[in-house]
């Protein structure tokens, strides 16, 4: 059956919209507004005896911003650095600034207008006068007046919890945050449709990890969409129809019904192993973002798990989890994962993940800005504490630990030292720990490609993740739905890297992963394969469509797949050719679903 289905609380003309598919699965059920407080302000006049209750409702939202702000101070100094924490000096000088207080609680009395489009007004002109001067400083400080501006306006609002888990139906705004898809509960959150994005975007990562059905990329859907009405989402062709009619409610629940039984089918393959028929071994491990995901991991019966991206359960704090918090849930998968273990990355904050509580704020070009061990090494204390926790738990079962976003040699020498300290401190307290902790990086920047040679000789793994390196190699930013028909996982450039890579890591004898969503794409499984990598590391939902794929055909085969596909010099050429010779009976879920090929990963 599709996710549960309700009533529409209010009839609007049937439309469609098409977007990216970006999670499997249909939802039918009432829009629920991901409310953005900023966007949301109205303007609205008061009646005289209005406007002293409204200056008090505005203090008290100060005070409760105010309140929240020094909270997050403290623990920040506590437990990070006090150069983080003084970031949020900046955002309690905001709240006593006269041009936002005085003159918003004077225009209240003069203009009868409310608190909320006031203060906003306000805030919007300084935040326009500190971006206009050149300096750099000041226009990073036009970002932290906006923080500053959404925190009072939801208190104002009297929804300062975004994290809403009440909402129950099809989340949908013009973009969800990764640090508020951590927050979804698939229990109520039937389906997400949001205005950009692609497929790769971490909230379609988080949905397809959460099995929340996903269309995302759906330009112009939240102008034209009010709260509660019925939406369908079909996350296998894109396509999203407003207060969709009995028969093709029908069709899609039948639709549902059947990609069910195709996974229970799968189901049936977890005692099989991932193996080709001419008896080539890959090893199939999953990616893991929450460690509540781990119950599905071990049902699918994956090799370990290939990616644990630690950064998204920091985003479910409002502080930074403390060592022995972490060392409890890196503990926990290692132990539960078994013998293959757990890749467990660093913090790859920055891009489009951020914890605000660490005084994060997106950046202009954030995907190029301070992402990664380029954060972690500015923020030793952060770091340091990362890898104490990762090291501890190594010694409770198998554990690797994996650097994001490195560029250089160089990079990988300080990682190495920043891990060489953490484990000389241990040793002093004489604390269990794995002291031969295996050191793998993401081959994810172009330079890393080019120095694959010189970074194998170094590393004990490497892990591609073809999300970013194809971002990267193709300057197409991966949550931008206008160019997702340019974001080319097939593309010779790309194909042509990951060989490179892979033969680089093979020349030092160094096992070579892909953890990127085009590992979870069958049709990129025979070349992936093909291309020689040792380990697939896949959402956990895809796992059984991805084992199916190795088993069904040859390694020769896939090695001469492979070929063809590297000599290729159109993406869209390749991925015609590998699908003509795999036939209509190979696994796909979106051509079987009916799709076509727009956001493939
Ligand atoms: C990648 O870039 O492919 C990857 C696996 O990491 P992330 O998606 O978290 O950037
Ligand atoms: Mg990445």
């Amino acid at each position: 059956m599709a996710k549960k289905s309700k009533a529409p609380s209010e009839r609007s003309g049937n439309r469609r919209f098409s977007g990216i598919p970006a999670s499997p699965g249909i939802a039918i059920g009432p829009v629920r507004r991901l409310e953005d407080p900023d966007s949301e302000v109205q303007e609205l006049n008061l009646a005289p005896d209005q406007i002293d209750p409204e200056i008090e409702r505005f203090h008290r939202a100060l005070e409760e911003a105010k309140k929240e702000i020094s909270e997050l101070r403290e623990t920040t100094r506590r437990d990070l650095d006090e150069d983080i924490a003084r970031i949020f000096d900046v955002q309690l000088l905001v709240l006593e600034d006269p041009l936002a207080v005085d003159r918003t609680e004077n225009a209240i009395r003069k203009e009868n207008k409310n608190a909320e489009f006031l203060f906003r007004r306000h805030m919007l002109e300084m935040r326009d006068s500190l971006a206009a001067l050149a300096d750099s400083y000041f226009s990073d400080r036009a970002i932290d007046l906006m923080d500053v501006n959404r925190r009072v306006l939801r208190h104002l609002s009297g929804s300062a919890r975004k994290e809403d888990n009440s909402l129950e139906g099809v989340l949908l705004g013009k973009e969800l945050a990764p640090s508020d898809a951590v927050m979804l509960d698939p229990d109520r959150v039937l389906g997400l449709v949001t205005d950009t994005g692609g497929a790769t975007s971490h909230a379609a990562i988080m949905a397809r990890a959460r099995g929340i059905p996903a269309v995302v990329g759906v330009k112009g859907i939240s102008q034209a969409v009010k709260d509660g009405i019925l939406i369908a989402v079909d996350g296998f062709s894109g396509t999203v129809e407003i207060d969709p009619p009995a028969r093709t409610q029908e069709r899609l629940r039948k639709q549902q019904e059947a990609y069910e039984e195709q996974e229970k089918h799968h189901a049936a393959l977890a005692g099989l192993a991932a193996e080709t028929p001419d008896g080539h071994r890959v090893t199939l491990s999953a990616n893991m973002e929450l460690p509540e995901e781990m119950t599905a991991i071990l049902s699918h019966r994956a090799d370990g798990v290939g990616l644990f991206r630690t950064e998204f359960f920091f985003m479910r704090f409002h502080r930074a989890p403390t060592e022995e918090e972490q060392f409890r849930v890196y503990g926990e998968a290692v132990r539960k994962a078994g013998p293959a273990g757990v890749t467990i990355r660093v913090l790859d904050l920055g891009g489009d993940k951020t914890a605000s509580y660490l005084g994060m704020v997106k950046e202009r070009h954030s995907f190029s800005g301070v992402r990664g061990i380029r954060y972690l090494v500015e923020h030793p204390k952060l770091f340091h504490t990362q890898l104490r926790a990762i090291l501890r738990a190594g010694a409770l079962g198998k554990a690797r630990v994996l650097f994001p976003m490195l560029s250089s040699v160089k990079e990988f020498e300080t990682v190495q030292s920043h891990t060489r300290e953490a484990l000389a401190s241990l040793q002093t307290e004489k604390a269990t720990f794995d002291p031969d902790l295996e050191m793998g990086v993401m081959i994810e920047v172009p330079a890393a490609v080019i120095l694959a040679d010189e970074l194998a000789s170094r590393v004990d793994f490497f892990s591609v993740g073809s999300n970013d390196l194809i971002q990267y190699m193709l300057a197409v930013d991966r949550d931008n739905a206008a160019l997702q028909h340019l974001y080319q996982p097939f593309h010779p450039a790309v194909l042509r890297a990951l060989k490179q890579t892979v033969d680089a890591g093979h020349r030092y004898g160094k096992p070579v992963s892909i953890c990127g969503e085009m590992a979870g794409d069958p049709l990129a499984v025979p070349v992936l394969v093909g291309l020689g990598f040792d380990q697939l590391s896949v959402s956990s939902s895809l796992i059984p469509t991805i084992k199916q794929a190795i088993r069904l055909i040859s390694h020769a085969d896939c090695v001469e797949i492979a070929h063809r596909a590297l000599d290729g010099d159109d993406a869209q050429v390749t991925l015609d050719k590998i699908k003509t010779r795999l036939g209509p009976g190979f696994p796909d879920f979106k051509t079987k679903a009916g799709s076509g090929d727009r956001g493939r990963a």
